[in-house]
């Protein structure tokens, strides 16, 4: 007989590169395979299930939502999409939301606010600045926004207008701006790059430079959003963490109103594994997408949209962002330890939250596994340990467990993380 990985070989385009397991069912943070083994889930289906696998409220939401209408596009109301709406406007400040289905999706409409923005100048602002080792989705103009080559290869002629710059120097964005730049796209954390957190300085420096030079600011938050650093955006907990003696404020919590996105988009956590996007624009930039002049069939259906009300009234009622913060200094510091036992194979590792990245030190990766990168190669020795990680870049794992995670499944991922490490070649 075939094996599952044999047919998709046969069936599936192959554009991933996967991990030989076949999952077929969850609870929790714990996955199962068609063999019946077991694994903790610190991959999170990539920054996707922050309520884990099988939650029951979610599940009876679902069911119910199932019971009553699930799609009648935008020629019309529903309810759930006005609540949702209504709902991240109120988590992110004054604006409004268009729904789609994924993040490219919703860096598309980032994109394209962009466009119709700098075309009301009568100089015609029609170039876009994003961040090297951004990344900002698989369709045309999210790989022309990306700021790595390898997802533009043999895809030319892109999108025209985007240039990459170094993150985190204000002063790339001094030099390379000018009165053709319409926006400047950011993550709040770069995800894919390798969790690369903005500066709180360059984060402020950013919003006064835009804000000087009517360009926009735009945050692909569709990684590092919806509560994962312990923030519903990262920004705010970017400007929380700043240290004292770097503001004039004694509370972090003043800074936040002075730095809010003009846009950002969202997908991921957002809908726990449900389809979708959401990009929220603040009510100074809303008015330029007006009627005809974006859309999506699906966008913002009633199912998806239940689904995502939902995920947000339980995080709020269990307090996940605030465990989120928690388990994930407690993961940091779990991390900051194996890196004492093993300075030789650990670099180091960084994020916030729960977007974590452990760094490693460059290795070759054995036999029959060269092809690989240190990261994969890592990552595959963990799930013989059972325990699910991300590679990022070539040499960083991530840790991107649901928001509900606990203390004990902490303690049992860095166990088998550590079994991991003791296994690596030096
Ligand atoms: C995953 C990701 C995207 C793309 O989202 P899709 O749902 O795969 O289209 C865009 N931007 C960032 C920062 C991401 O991490």
């Amino acid at each position: 007989m075939e094996t599952y990985i044999e047919r998709a070989q046969s069936a599936l385009l192959g554009v991933y590169k996967r991990f030989p397991i076949t999952f077929s069912h969850g609870k929790g943070s714990w996955l199962y395979d068609t063999d019946s083994n077991e694994y903790i889930d610190f991959a999170g289906g990539i920054a996707v299930n922050s309520l884990g696998h099988a939650h029951p409220e979610l599940n009876q939401a679902i069911n119910e939502q199932v019971e009553k209408l699930i799609h009648v596009s935008n020629l019309f109301y529903t309810i759930p999409q006005i609540e949702l709406a209504e709902k991240l406007n109120a988590l992110i400040g004054p604006g409004k939301i268009f729904f789609s289905n994924s993040g490219a999706e919703a860096n598309e409409c980032l994109i394209k606010l962009a466009r119709i923005y700098g075309n009301s100048f009568s100089e015609k602002k029609t170039e876009v600045i994003t961040m090297h080792a951004s990344f900002h989705g698989r369709t045309m103009a999210g790989i022309s926004a990306t700021g790595q080559e390898k997802v533009k290869l043999g895809f030319d002629p892109l999108l025209s207008g985007f240039t990459h710059i170094p993150f985190n120097d204000i002063e790339a964005v001094k030099k390379t701006s000018s009165s053709k730049t319409s926006a400047i796209i950011i993550e709040g954390i770069q995800g894919e790059g390798g969790i690369i957190s903005a500066k709180p300085e360059f984060l402020l420096e950013l919003r006064k430079w835009c804000n000087e030079n009517k360009i926009l600011l735009l945050f692909d938050a569709v990684q590092c959003g919806f509560f994962r650093t312990g923030s519903f955006q990262s920004y705010a907990e970017i400007l929380r963490e700043m240290p004292k003696e770097d503001t004039t404020k004694d509370s972090c919590s003043e800074l936040k109103p002075d730095f809010i996105p003009d846009a950002i988009s969202m997908a991921k956590s957002l809908g726990g594994g449900f389809p979708i996007g959401a990009t929220w624009i603040s009510d100074s930039y809303s008015h330029y997408l007006g009627a005809g002049t974006h859309g999506s069939t699906y966008g913002g259906n009633p199912l998806a949209c239940k689904v995502s009300s939902k995920i947000i009234e339980i995080i709020e009622r269990d307090n996940l962002a605030i465990n989120a913060r928690q388990m994930g200094i407690k993961l940091s510091n779990g991390l900051s330890e194996l890196e004492k036992m093993h300075p030789d194979k650990l670099k180091g590792n960084r994020g916030l939250g729960l977007l974590r990245g452990s760094e490693l030190h460059s290795f070759k990766v054995p036999d029959p596994y060269q092809s690989i990168p240190p990261s994969s190669y890592t990552c595959l020795l963990a799930q013989k340990n059972g325990l699910l990680l991300v590679p990022a870049g070539d040499h960083v794992v991530r840790f991107l467990p649901q928001l509900g995670v606990s203390s004990n499944e902490i303690d049992e991922a860095l166990e088998r993380f550590s079994k991991t490490i003791n296994q690596l070649p030096l």
